[in-house]
């Protein structure tokens, strides 16, 4: 059965009746520019074809509802509860993180109608019961949240009328991820996922949320994007990721900059006598990885999918010498793939785990995803889970 499918059929075995709709969101693949969203730097990611739907229908009171195919049982709350369970910036009053009033897979969906409710203040609400299902791999570095996120701000914009638009919609998904669960994310996923469309990429300039649908060209030109999920799994709420944001923030600081987005390669030589050589190779990281960004937007351009390995690569010995969020399960997807003649592939998401992808001629799929899980099996690593994406629309209502 499809995720569709199991999406409808728990909302009736919730409720009893049948939904008034079914909406869904995309997860989504980063093809370059890792940890530059939170440094106000560029991103270019893309949606991919495994979503996460949202069946839901409205209820006779002002209760919400809500189940997954992830949950043991539903949670349900008055929506005039929203403010007192998701108090504004909690994760900046309490860093520590007190245990979530709610069980937190309950906390994405139910964060992110509280943020509607701020991002839409006056709108009438219904009661609404919602249930999930999805077909996007956890923690995979493939944005599960985002598509979770994406799916039911969908299904409440339509259903509670308030006509937001998806730029609007993806910050509703980060503040919900942010405030109400606690992630301290950047607006990548939100916007990769809101945003997405066929056979582009979406160019995010993490500043001033201007974007640009950027045509790939991977499918005209006969290419494949592998993702091989080491099914190593990572957390963004612990410790590494915090620890990279302040080295970040801390490199800033001692350029005398608001973000390492206004600094540029000509300043890595001052960076370098700034600082410590932890925190000047994570400022190199970012400031790199920017404009590997940038030269990918030109290459693709310009030059085709196939002029873009180089910058893949480039970006994976950044992040594993430099910014150090890297594993040995990733570098060892990487280099096999590259290795069986990948044009380009790098560690892809947060780091610590997840996924890598590798951009590959479409005849040469199957043979690249025997060597990597061969390569494993020989490392003594468990199994990878490999499977091919294209870039793919953004939400719609399937139902
Ligand atoms: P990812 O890289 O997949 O986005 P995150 O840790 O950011 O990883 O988000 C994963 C979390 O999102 C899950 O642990 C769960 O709480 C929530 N989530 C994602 N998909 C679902 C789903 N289908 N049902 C319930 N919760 C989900
Ligand atoms: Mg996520």
């Amino acid at each position: 059965m499809s995720a569709l499918d199991d999406a409808r059929t728990l909302f009736t075995r919730l409720t009893g009746r049948d939904p008034e709709g079914v909406w869904s969101a995309p997860g989504r693949v980063n093809l370059i520019g890792e940890h530059t969203d939170y440094n106000e730097g560029f991103v270019l990611p893309f949606a991919i074809p495994h979503r996460t739907f949202a069946a839901a229908g409205a209820r006779d009171d002002h209760r919400i509802r809500v189940t997954s195919t992830f949950a043991t049982e539903p949670v349900e709350v008055a929506l005039a509860e929203l403010d007192a369970l998701f108090p504004t910036h909690r994760q900046a009053q309490d860093p520590s993180g007190s245990e979530p009033a709610v069980p937190e897979w309950s906390a994405y969906v139910l964060g992110v109608a509280w943020a509607l409710q701020l991002a839409a203040p006056d709108a009438a609400r219904r009661g609404v019961d919602i249930a999930i299902a999805s077909d996007v791999p956890v923690g995979a570095g493939l944005s599960s949240s985002a598509a979770i996120e994406g799916a039911v701000a969908s299904a409440l914009n339509d259903l509670w009328s308030l006509g937001l638009d998806p730029v609007t919609l993806a910050q509703v998904g980060r503040r919900a991820e942010n405030e109400a669960v606690g992630a301290p994310t950047g607006i990548m996923d939100q916007m990769a996922s809101m945003l997405g469309r066929a056979d582009a990429a979406t160019f995010i300039d993490c500043r001033s949320l201007d974007t640009e649908s950027v045509p790939t060209g991977f499918t005209a030109e006969g290419l494949e994007v592998l993702v091989i999920d080491t099914r190593v799994s990572h957390s963004h709420s612990t410790g590494g990721y915090r620890e990279r944001r302040d080295a970040c923030e801390r490199g800033a600081a001692l350029l005398g900059i608001p973000s390492l987005r206004d600094a540029s390669e000509a300043d890595l030589p001052r960076a370098a006598e700034l600082m410590d050589d932890v925190t000047f190779r994570r400022v190199r990281h970012v400031i790199t990885e920017n404009q590997r960004v940038l030269d990918t937007v030109r290459v693709l351009g310009a030059d085709g999918p196939r002029a873009i390995g180089d910058l893949l690569v480039a970006s994976h010995a950044s992040m594993r010498d430099d910014f150090e969020i890297s594993v040995p399960e990733l570098d060892l997807a990487v280099q096999t793939a590259l290795e069986q003649g990948a044009v380009g592939a790098r560690m892809t998401g947060g780091g610590f785990g997840g996924a890598a992808i590798a951009l590959v001629e479409r005849d040469g799929v199957d043979r690249i995803a025997d060597a990597v899980t061969r390569a494993f099996a020989d490392a003594g690593f468990g199994a990878p889970h490999v499977f091919t994406v294209h870039p793919s629309d953004g939400p719609r209502r399937d139902a």
